[in-house]
């Protein structure tokens, strides 16, 4: 099969799973007729996202240092999003509250300085991944940073040196308001606390600054959308997507409720669908067997959609992936995506029994980040610096990529 081939089959694929399994895609007759650059409203909204905008964002989340959760410079960091957002027109912010109790921290473990080598795995044999994935090639521990001497920055080092404490804890989010169906809402989210002692840049300031710009572009003062949108910035998904799951956890409960009744005020719209951004930057391929990784991206860069297919809404949530693909075909600039069906270890994974949810990535979660892929993964070199505009290009396109999927599913129009 050609490209265009196995476009069209998704396409096909993705409508009618949608039409069966979650309907809401079926009212959606725009989409499969060709819009020509003067009138498609889309082409306009993915044009106003721009590099240094995305960049700026990930270099001010950065000032905050790794934002790890229960420290001042998290706090610092969910006030500054907020302003931000608030800045970007979209001033409805509001705070989810909960209380996380850390478990005692660790003995900080120094890091070996000896280089790992890589192992291949053997011809047929069968190593299992997270999320039910299954690793391939060559591979390299995911061992994670705990000791702040690993930072070699002095400045770096002194940001990052304050230890969670237990108790409080907050996250905030804004809400594009649907013009006819207020009641209904697709959530876009990121998280925004990190670890490790770096800047947490691509771990996942790159999803973070994603989200804030895809609030920035909906939040402009000529953008109606039929249905609403919210933007979230999740905090403790490091220690386990306990911000995410407190969202769920309070928010479930309220989904299409108005209140005050006959206002038209929908505080928790109907859950349509949850769209998660987590490392956005880096695709630089396989280890090779030193156990290095290549400077430069691949030619092969793309974008990974994931779902999960053991969760219980897995068809709704494969047609959806299906229908970002297909945005990105029609929309992103420079790098194409690809859909996996073993999405983990992210807050998606807290709506993916509730509503069909999906995550975007750099590489797969399981068999490639997993495996060792990205050498910045829970580093103290995850820093602004430690990537080229190639790498900050391809979390743009997958701005993009949602910007334009997002903008079919709640309708956007231009006045
Ligand atoms: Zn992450």
């Amino acid at each position: 099969m050609n490209g265009r081939q196995i476009s069209a089959t998704t396409r096909v694929l993705a409508l009618g799973l949608s039409a069966a399994a979650f309907g809401l895609l079926a009212s959606l007759p725009a989409q499969a007729q060709p819009r020509t650059a003067v009138n498609d409203p889309i082409r306009d909204l993915v044009g106003r996202l721009d590099l240094e905008a995305y960049k700026a964002t990930i270099k001010g989340l950065s000032q905050f240092g790794d934002r790890r959760e229960g420290t001042t410079r998290n706090r610092a960091a969910v006030d500054w999003i907020e302003a931000q957002l608030k800045s970007h027109g979209c001033t409805n912010t509001e705070r989810i509250k909960y209380t996380y109790n850390a478990p005692p921290q660790p003995a900080q473990v120094a890091p070996s300085l000896a280089p790992q080598r890589g192992t291949t795995i053997a011809s047929g044999e069968v190593r299992q991944g997270a999320g039910g994935s299954r690793l391939r090639g060559i591979t390299l521990p995911v061992t994670p940073n705990s000791s702040l001497e690993a930072q070699t920055d002095p400045a770096l080092r002194a940001l990052n040196a304050e230890l969670p404490m237990p108790g409080p804890r907050e996250q905030v989010y804004c809400t594009k308001v649907g013009a006819t169906r207020p009641d209904e809402m697709y959530v876009v989210g990121a998280h925004m606390d990190g670890r490790s002692f770096g800047e947490a840049a691509d771990d996942d300031a790159s999803g973070t600054a994603l989200v804030m710009e895809l609030a920035r572009v909906f939040s402009a003062p000529d953008v109606v959308t039929e249905r609403s949108i919210r933007f979230a910035l999740w905090n403790n998904e490091e220690t386990g997507h306990q911000g995410s799951q407190a969202y769920v956890m309070q928010r479930e409960p309220l989904q299409g409720k108005e209140d005050p009744p006959g206002s038209g005020r929908y505080p928790e719209p109907r859950w349509l669908g949850m769209i998660q951004h987590d490392m956005m930057l880096w695709d630089h391929g396989m280890p090779r067997p030193d156990g290095t990784v290549s400077a430069t991206q691949r030619p092969e860069a793309d974008i990974n959609i994931e779902f999960q297919s053991n969760s219980k809404l897995a068809a709704a949530s494969m047609a959806l992936a299906f229908l970002v693909r297909d945005a990105n075909e029609k929309y992103a600039t420079d790098y194409p995506a690809a859909v996996g069906n073993h999405m983990t270890n992210t807050d998606s994974s807290e709506f993916m029994g509730l509503v069909p949810a999906i995550s975007l990535r750099e590489n797969e979660r399981g068999m490639q980040i997993g495996a060792g892929w990205n050498p910045h993964y829970h580093q103290p070199s995850d820093r602004f610096t430690s990537y080229s505009d190639q790498d900050f290009r391809l979390g743009l396109n997958a701005a993009q990529t949602t910007l334009s999927a997002i903008a079919q599913l709640a309708d956007a129009k231009l006045k």
